[in-house]
């Protein structure tokens, strides 16, 4: 099958189309963190063409020395503002964070093989 990613070190791999019928379980769920670095911040005030002060006083909170994007609650949940559940995406995709785009392979993840199958339908046993 091609439609499966395996990354080193990792003892599960992930089939990306399972995406396509989970209504963003990594963009929504319990209240977390988003980091965003300093530069990532820039790309995504650039790609919202915004001025990249009124985009962090907009989209982002101070968390310790880091900056994590704001969540809007939605019932008993948690979503990115960035999630778009209408089109089941992310409305800054091409210049989403490092955090974003490595999930579900996180050191974390790691030794809680069964935490994460239970937020990412799309996680298979190698
Ligand atoms: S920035 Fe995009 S990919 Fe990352 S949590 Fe928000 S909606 Fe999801």
């Amino acid at each position: 099958m091609s439609d499966i990613i395996k990354q080193d070190g990792f003892p599960y791999a992930f089939t990306p189309s399972a995406c396509e019928t989970c209504e963003g379980r990594c963009c929504t769920g319990e209240s977390g963190y988003i980091y965003v670095t300093k530069s990532e911040i820039f790309a995504i005030a650039d790609l919202l063409e915004m001025d990249v002060n009124d985009f962090a006083i907009k989209y982002l909170f101070k968390k310790g020395y880091k900056y994590s994007i704001k969540e809007n609650k939605v019932g008993d949940s948690y979503e990115c503002v960035f999630y778009d559940k209408e089109s089941n995406g992310c409305q800054i995709y091409k210049a989403r964070p490092t955090q974003c785009k490595t999930f579900p392979f996180w050191d974390y993840f790691k030794t809680r093989v069964d935490e994460l199958k239970e937020e990412c339908p799309g996680i298979v046993d190698v």
